[in-house]
């Protein structure tokens, strides 16, 4: 598969201080665009396990794994005592408020 190099080198690349060639793995997962949310995910996990961990997963399986790595570093940078289940929680709680609301706007009809 061809990789989405568009603006510069992939993060992995960037982070090992190396240059990114055309063919490089990780450019599809984690392009450029990305450097800011990588930044997260690279403090959290380091990107030596990154790098163990893409090249065991099943290739249909790398770029859910990829946003995984990704989403998951961004919560523990936004919320560094819950991470992703402070992240899962607000979400299940505004649906908690929503379905009160829903509830609410049937009763008065
Ligand atoms: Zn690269």
């Amino acid at each position: 598969m061809e990789a989405l190099r568009k603006n510069g080198p992939c993060c992995i690349c960037i982070t090992k201080n190396k240059n990114c060639p055309k063919n490089c793995e990780f450019s599809e997962y984690f392009p450029y665009e990305l450097k800011d949310q990588y930044e997260s995910a690279n403090n959290l996990f380091g990107t030596p396990n990154i790098i163990k961990t893409m090249r065991r997963a099943p290739e249909k399986e790398k770029q859910m794994l990829a946003t995984s790595i990704i989403v998951e570093g961004n919560a523990w940078t936004k919320d560094p005592v819950r991470g992703g289940f402070g992240m899962v929680r607000n979400l299940m709680w505004k649906t908690v408020l929503h379905k009160a609301y829903l509830h609410e706007l049937e009763e008065k009809n």
